[in-house]
């Protein structure tokens, strides 16, 4: 059992650890079909943090990749509106505006994330009765993504999270993590929600170390 970091301490980089940098794509950002609020401002140190990380670790970046009419849509349902509420199973709790289908503008790595340092690249949300949120299981949270026997064949026991947005897939990425049994940290200055609400960032917040999933900022990683 690794001992827990506080939100004050260093973090050093050890073999067992690995970053996961969430859906930084062109749909994301500012401009963007579903796009987070300063969802670019992050960019840089995304990129330094994954700078550190490469050297030795694995360095996974995901990419929501949907088929065009993916139920996750509103404009998959006539007469429904972007952001209504809806609940199916694998979906929910709202319609999303058309956004990351395969191959197009909006589903690319922003131009300036160096998705260069990514590892292992794994799309999620091509099944089209199913969102996924998480990086680990789908919406309906039986169907795997791969990502946790790829981390485990690396004897990944530690794992860092950071990306868009961080309300939705940051946390549920980070949820499974912790599930799945590591040791899970969310980089929460590398992290942007789509709800900037106070009181709803609060809440989520605490819903997050209830989970036992921990918050740390970029400067406490060493060489910094
Ligand atoms: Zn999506």
């Amino acid at each position: 059992m690794q001992k827990l970091i506080s939100s004050t301490d260093q973090i050093k980089i050890i073999d067992s650890d690995a970053l996961i940098v969430i859906d930084m794509q062109n749909d994301f950002l500012p401009g963007g079909s579903l796009a987070v609020p300063d969802g670019d401002k992050i960019i840089p140190d995304i990129n330094t943090l994954a700078k550190l990380f490469f050297q030795k670790n694995q360095v996974v970046f995901t990419q929501d990749w949907h088929p065009p009419n993916h139920q996750s849509f509103a404009s998959s349902h006539p007469g429904k509106n972007t952001f209504d509420e809806f609940s199916a199973h694998g979906l929910g709790p709202v319609l999303w505006p058309d956004h990351c289908v395969q191959g197009s503008e909006g589903a690319d790595f922003a131009s300036n994330i160096d998705s260069i340092l990514a590892k292992m690249i794994l799309r999620k949300g091509y099944h089209r009765e199913i969102d996924s949120y998480s990086a680990f299981l789908e919406n309906d949270k039986q169907t795997k993504t791969g990502l946790n026997a790829y981390l485990k064949s690396f004897n990944v026991t530690r794992v860092f999270v950071c990306g868009l947005a961080l309300d939705y897939c940051v946390k549920y990425t980070s949820l499974d993590a912790k599930t799945l049994g590591f040791d899970t940290y969310i980089v929460q200055d590398l992290s942007k929600p789509v709800n900037t609400d106070e009181t709803v960032l609060i809440a989520l917040l605490n819903e997050l170390k209830e989970s036992d999933v921990h918050l740390v900022n970029l400067a406490q990683f060493q060489e910094f």
